[in-house]
């Protein structure tokens, strides 16, 4: 395993545990260790990494892979697992089209306002009711990027490598969306990037939303093109081995 997927799967838990294990203890020195890890990764290696959180998403889903496959990327999508009943068909194409499936929680918990216990149930449940299409240590994106000691413990114990992101395409930010530009603008100023990007379907605003993300990731892949950006998988990034599934 690479020297970067250790960092995303320990996260430096062994020097928190000095601070003790209990109810909502941050680990932001992990965290930014694991987001200026990544940061070097993608611009050592040119990276561009688009990820989809909160999905699968039956109407905006099959439209994001409909821009990824005329573009030959793969994309890593970060699944609901309370979105994945009735939308098996999705999640199956998702897989068929030879992207990455990862594990976002079952409830989307937010593991700061929530006891240890309730995180990690909501990480395992998760997990479970992916279990059709991923591994138990399939890679793992925390709800809100929030993790604490606990779910950082609960997670190396499963193996699975924590995965952050270093662009915020804003696409879920409340008020007027910002300027899809600005998005492949900060990619290509840092050389690369893990963009998060949302591919559920919202209940309001839905239309304006779902144009921004297609947008977004048509200026992103464009942006790699004349970059000369590689779009990977984050498990491609991260050095994890392919699944065997
Ligand atoms: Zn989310």
């Amino acid at each position: 395993m690479s020297t970067l997927a250790s960092i995303a799967i320990a996260g430096g838990v062994g020097a928190l545990l000095a601070a003790g294990v209990g109810a909502q203890v941050g680990a932001g020195p992990a965290k930014r260790r694991a987001i200026d890890a990544l940061r070097a990764a993608c611009a050592a290696r040119r990276a561009l990494v688009l990820t989809y959180d909160d999905g699968p998403g039956p109407t905006l889903t099959p439209l994001v892979l409909g821009r990824l496959a005329v573009a030959h990327a793969r994309a890593t999508f970060f699944l609901l697992g309370m979105r994945a009943p009735g939308a098996e068909a999705v999640v199956d194409r998702i897989l068929g089209d030879g992207h990455e499936l990862g594990c976002h929680t079952k409830q989307h918990v937010n593991a700061m306002r929530s006891s240890p216990w309730r995180a990690i149930r909501d990480i395992d449940d998760g997990y479970r009711a992916l279990s059709r299409w991923i591994s138990p240590n399939s890679p793992f994106r925390p709800p809100y990027g929030k993790v604490t000691v606990p779910t950082l413990l609960a997670l190396r114990r499963r193996g699975a490598p924590v995965c952050f992101w270093t662009v915020d395409s804003r696409d879920t930010a409340r008020g007027a969306l910002p300027d899809p530009a600005c998005v492949a603008d900060e990619v290509r100023r840092a050389g690369g990037g893990v963009v998060l990007l949302h591919d559920f379907d919202r209940a309001s605003d839905a239309q304006e939303r779902a144009k921004y993300v297609l947008t977004v990731t048509d200026q992103l892949l464009l942006a790699a093109e004349r970059e000369g950006l590689q779009i990977m998988t984050m498990g491609q990034l991260l050095g994890l081995p392919a699944p065997s599934a």
